[in-house]
């Protein structure tokens, strides 16, 4: 079976009176379109890895995340559609919720580990399938080389060059990958990065282990809202506020704390005016089913 997916992913104008304001342009890039599930940066980063894993003859996919994971649930789905097993190693105490419940639904396995045996995937993955030919690792998120190539490929479809490309950061991968696609068409365009974790300087590093070559890159720190998860009163109020003017889903996770630094960056006259903005709405909605009760 040809592992791919038609990509739709259109860009579309955000209207803003602030933007108006600041003479800006901003734009969109919808990856969240792309598939109802295996959304936004998540087919991405996976559809390399597939490929990689049919190539090797696997038939069952093996992978890691939170009880909330984007990527479990794109990684069961994706499944589903291709023809593969899978199993997800879900970090902390059995538990049920909506996310896990969709993955179960697309033919998933869940296995729960410990806090403590979480942190070592590659001894977790030998604890069940050291003996399985079959089974093939994919890492936490998928963080790989494939994953940045995916990544870079939202880049070739760009039909114009923009003055600067916001994403979203948890491990680095999507960015990376963006970096390099901008270095590959040789654009004039800025990359701004937004950890959505805690002390996010690190993902300076991270990144860089990723680049074809060393382009220079912004990152935004400032963002995190106390760290991976966390949301405050405000960031709620501007997601909420962004979708009901908007009519784009987006969630506070991800895409909600990214737009977020754009509309304060705006509103602190950091863009020179007539600049032109690309944001990368990476997909995650399914992230809204965990936060419910934040609304
Ligand atoms: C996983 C995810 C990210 C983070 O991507 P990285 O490549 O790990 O930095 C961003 N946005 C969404 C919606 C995600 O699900």
């Amino acid at each position: 079976m040809d592992i791919d997916l038609e990509i739709f992913s259109p860009v579309h104008q955000i209207n803003d009176k602030l933007f108006d304001e600041q003479g800006l342009k901003v734009f969109i890039k919808r990856d969240d379109l792309i598939h109802p599930i295996i959304s936004g940066n998540k087919w991405r980063k996976l559809k390399y890895l597939l490929k990689k894993a049919q190539a090797e003859n696997k038939t069952r996919l093996v992978t890691f995340g939170g009880a909330y994971s984007n990527h479990l649930l794109a990684t069961a789905a994706a499944a589903a559609k291709f023809g593969f097993k899978a199993t997800g190693i879900v970090r902390g105490e059995p538990v049920e919720n909506d996310t896990l419940f969709l993955c179960r639904l697309h033919g998933m396995d869940l296995i729960f580990a410990d806090r403590e045996s979480y942190r070592d995937k590659p001894a977790l993955f030998d604890k069940y399938f050291a003996d399985d030919n079959e089974a093939f690792f994919i890492h936490e998120g998928g963080a790989s080389p494939e994953a940045v190539n995916g990544c870079s490929e939202l880049v070739d479809e760009l039909a114009e060059a923009y003055d600067h490309i916001f994403c979203a950061a948890g491990t680095g991968t999507m960015a990376a990958g963006i970096i390099n696609g901008i270095y590959n068409h040789q654009l004039p365009t800025v990359v701004h990065v937004v950890p959505v974790l805690k002390n996010g300087g690190f993902m300076a590093e991270e990144i860089s282990k990723f680049l074809t070559a060393p382009v220079d890159h912004q990152l935004h720190t400032g963002y995190h809202f106390g760290g991976y998860g966390k949301v405050n009163d405000d960031l709620i109020a501007f997601v909420k506020k962004f979708i009901a003017a908007t009519g784009i889903l987006i969630d506070p996770i991800y895409t909600g704390k990214m737009l977020y630094a754009i509309y304060d960056l705006a509103a602190k006259n950091y863009f020179k005016p007539g600049s032109s903005i690309l944001a990368i709405h990476s997909g995650g909605i399914w992230g809204l089913l965990g936060m419910k009760e934040k609304f």
